[in-house]
């Protein structure tokens, strides 16, 4: 592979690099580095919105999509680029739920109406969506959920309860998947709807996670009429449709590249703290943990790009187990990014308002939050069933 860019493409990436490095200048101070802030802190969502706006008027929400529904066309790599400079910045503005999960599917799914009216809404960076999947009884084993869809006429009518819903108490319009018939088993006998979540009978109840913050919720459904011209797909065939939304530029990089930032602040802060009046950066155990961290980043990095580069030269679909890879890769990563962190800082990690919080409190906040990191859009366990049976080839074993 050709690990060179384009001048176009490092003009591209100077682009984007100023334009975030200018942005994220001006965030409230309870802006995080994980979605619980973007939608569990009023100002942060306000900025999240504002940022949406500024995305939105440079066309860079929707630049991979067709021109007539607001894109540009661009090619995969240069959605690469934006993700890692945006990842680098813990950039906000991108709606993950709407720019990356729902639009890819109705560009793939969705018939001409339904993409000229949910489309362009998303990358003018107006309407906000929510992801209405996981139930109770259901989150790895999707295919069991039992939330039901009757058909009335010109519309449904559901019943059933979602959970987990991450952001749903700010946005307008969730993705579901419902069962349209109890006789089929499984995947079979679901259909994928767009929900308006003003809908009469929709109520949502926060779920506090452990530290606190409002990202969950519960989003219970009694008699929701949802208009029939709001499937997406053939009655029954919802799998299909939900199926695609891992099939697009999943190499992680935005990740690896949140990481690299964390690095170069976790580097600075052993450069200028002593412990037992040695600093901490000549302290032979912390300077090889950091090390440590440093390969296994720069490694992460490079298994993203050969991931992109396999998306194109091989198609989404023959990538799919690198991509589920990469989310093992980069979310345990956090992880043990997190711990190290963690265990190097000490109390000053834990520190939020004084002039001992060098990283005002980040790294206690990241260490409630990132074990969720490995288990939103599937576990690790899911992810490395997937690399087993779509790329080493072994029999499914459930
Ligand atoms: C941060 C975060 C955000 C999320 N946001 C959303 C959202 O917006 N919308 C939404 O619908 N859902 C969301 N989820 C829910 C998420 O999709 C589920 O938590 C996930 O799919 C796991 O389902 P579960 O929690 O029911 O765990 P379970 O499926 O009950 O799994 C429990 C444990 O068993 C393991 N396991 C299960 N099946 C197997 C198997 N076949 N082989 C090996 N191990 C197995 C799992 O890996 C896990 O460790 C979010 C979750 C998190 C943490």
């Amino acid at each position: 592979m050709d690990f060179r860019f384009t001048p176009e493409e490092e003009a591209l990436r100077k682009e984007f690099d100023d334009f975030f490095r200018g942005e994220m200048r001006n965030t409230p101070p309870e802006w995080g580095t994980y979605m619980e802030a973007m939608v569990g802190v009023d100002a942060c969502f306000e900025f999240h919105k504002q940022m949406a706006k500024k995305l939105a008027a440079k066309g860079w929400l929707s630049r991979p999509w067709p021109r007539e529904y607001g894109g540009q066309e661009a090619s995969l790599i240069e959605q690469f680029i934006f993700n890692d400079v945006m990842g680098y910045h813990r950039g906000a503005g991108v709606d993950h739920w709407g720019i990356a999960l729902l639009a890819p599917t109705l560009l793939v799914s969705a018939n001409e109406e339904q993409k000229r009216e949910h489309l362009p809404p998303i990358a003018r960076g107006e309407l906000f969506w929510t992801q209405l999947w996981s139930e109770p009884e259901a989150g790895s084993d999707l295919a069991s959920l039992t939330t039901r869809a009757v058909r009335d006429g010109g519309d449904y009518i559901v019943n059933g309860q979602k959970t987990w819903s991450s952001g749903a108490h700010r946005t307008d319009w969730g993705f579901m998947l419902a069962r349209t018939n109890p006789e089929e088993k499984r995947s079979r006998g679901l259909s994928f709807f767009l929900v308006d979540m003003k809908t009469p009978g929709i109520t949502i109840r926060p779920i506090l996670n452990l530290e606190g913050s409002h990202l969950f919720n519960e989003v219970f459904l009694d008699d929701v009429r949802v208009p029939a011209r709001n499937r997406v797909g053939e009655e029954n065939q919802g799998w299909i449709a939900s199926q695609m939304t891992s099939n697009f530029e999943r190499s992680m990089i935005e990740l690896f590249s949140f990481l690299r930032r964390e690095l170069e602040e976790l580097v600075e802060f052993c450069r200028e703290s002593k412990r037992g009046g040695e600093v901490l950066s000549e302290n032979p155990i912390v300077r090889h943990r950091l090390a440590q961290l440093a390969i296994e980043i720069e490694a992460g990095r490079a298994f993203s790009y050969s991931i992109v580069w396999s998306q194109i030269k091989s198609g989404l679909v023959m990538a799919a187990p690198l991509a589920a890879a990469a989310k093992v890769l980069a979310t345990e990563l956090v992880q043990r990014f997190t711990y190290t962190g963690s265990e190097i800082m000490r109390l000053y990690g834990q520190v939020k308002e004084s002039r001992w919080a060098p990283l005002q409190g980040r790294f206690e906040k990241e260490y409630q939050l990132c074990p969720g990191l490995n288990m939103a859009g599937g576990t690790s366990e899911i992810m490395r069933n997937l690399i087993c049976t779509l790329g080493l080839g072994l029999p499914r074993s459930w």
